[in-house]
């Protein structure tokens, strides 16, 4: 058997799997919509049209439910694979998994297999892992691929900018990482459920240092928020046309723009807003071609087309 990237495979394939070559995949549940596979295979064709080493790389797509993670990890690592990408729901589970075993809680325990990049640890996710000998090296790079997505679709650097962050859930918590890490003005955190936006500001706090940061309920934003800020929207609000919009942007004082993490539909009732408001403004396509790219570096070590992922990314979202 050849396997196809087009393919959805499973747990069961995994036992069975055929390749000698280097493999890669994105894990997540449910898989068959990831665009990934289409972003990465298009990249390996123009790496191995430069170089020999790359010839039998291939990109695959994996469903595999949260309850068979942990046995899955080092079944991916026992049948050869350089690296996978994790998705919803495994940032969280793979970084407990890889925490674990990189930090052994029992003195004389076994060496750690694992180990755990510092960012990705802040976070506490991991999309990206590598392939060492004894296990994973975990890494999260959507952090990295939102900072370069602000920088080249609005123009702007996280560092020294005000950032009104809409969320609070795993894209919100990289997101508010990253600001806090390029030393952000001050970091304003919104999030429909106060709860769960509590439980963010106190993990950030620590982190935060002197950067000011704050919550507060995107119903009613308050009066001293700052001006010139970049707002995200790390919500999931705005991917069915019913949804409401995360924030009304005519309350917030003068956005410097608007960069929405949802890339499909391309454009949310949020981007239409901003369009509507004149303010600059742009989709997660590009957070997430950066975000793969530096996953794609990290595996081959090698310089990555870019250009020929973005390409790849839009014509299978055309095609959905
Ligand atoms: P998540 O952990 O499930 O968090 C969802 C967040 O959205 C929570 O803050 C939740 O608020 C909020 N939310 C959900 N429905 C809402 C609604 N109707 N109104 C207001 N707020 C709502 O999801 P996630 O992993 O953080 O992902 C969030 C979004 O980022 C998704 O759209 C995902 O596709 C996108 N994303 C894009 C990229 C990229 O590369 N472009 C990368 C990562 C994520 P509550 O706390 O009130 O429930």
């Amino acid at each position: 058997m050849t396997p196809s990237p087009e393919t959805v495979f499973t747990l069961d394939d995994l036992a069975g799997w055929p390749r000698s070559d280097p493999s890669l995949a994105v894990v997540g549940h449910p898989i068959k919509h990831s665009i990934s596979p289409a972003m990465h295979n298009a990249a390996l064709d123009v790496l191995a049209r430069a170089d020999a080493r790359f010839a039998g790389w291939r990109y695959f797509r994996f469903d595999i439910p949260p309850a068979d993670l942990a046995r899955a990890l080092p079944l991916f690592h026992a049948k050869g694979f350089q690296g996978l990408n994790l998705t919803v729901p495994h940032k969280v589970i793979a970084f407990n998994e890889l925490n674990l075993a990189a930090n052994p809680a029992q003195p004389g325990a076994p060496a750690a297999t694992h180990v755990v990049e510092r960012a990705a640890r802040a976070i506490g996710a991991v999309n990206t892992l590598l392939r060492t000998g004894a296990g994973w090296h975990g890494h999260n790079t959507d952090g990295y691929g939102l900072a370069t997505a602000v920088k080249e679709t609005l123009g702007r650097d996280l560092g020294g900018t005000p950032v009104i962050l809409l969320g609070a859930g795993g894209a919100a918590r990289g997101a508010a990482v990253e600001c806090l890490q390029h030393a952000c003005r001050s970091l304003w955190v919104a999030n429909r459920t106060r709860l769960n936006l509590d439980a963010l500001l106190i993990d950030l706090a620590p982190l935060a240092g002197k950067i000011p940061l704050h919550g507060f309920d995107p119903q009613h934003p308050p009066a001293d928020l700052p001006e010139g800020a970049i707002v995200i929207n790390a919500t999931s609000a705005g991917m069915k046309p019913s949804d409401p919009v995360p924030v009304d942007l005519a309350l917030l004082p003068q956005p410097a723009g608007v960069y929405d993490m949802i890339y499909n539909p391309p454009e949310t009732a949020l981007l239409a807003r901003a369009r509507e408001l004149g303010l600059p403004a742009a989709n997660g396509l590009s957070m997430l071609v950066h975000q793969g790219a530096k996953a794609l570096e990290i595996w081959t070590g090698a310089s990555v087309p870019v250009e020929a992922m973005r390409a790849a990314a839009e014509a299978a979202l055309q095609r959905r």
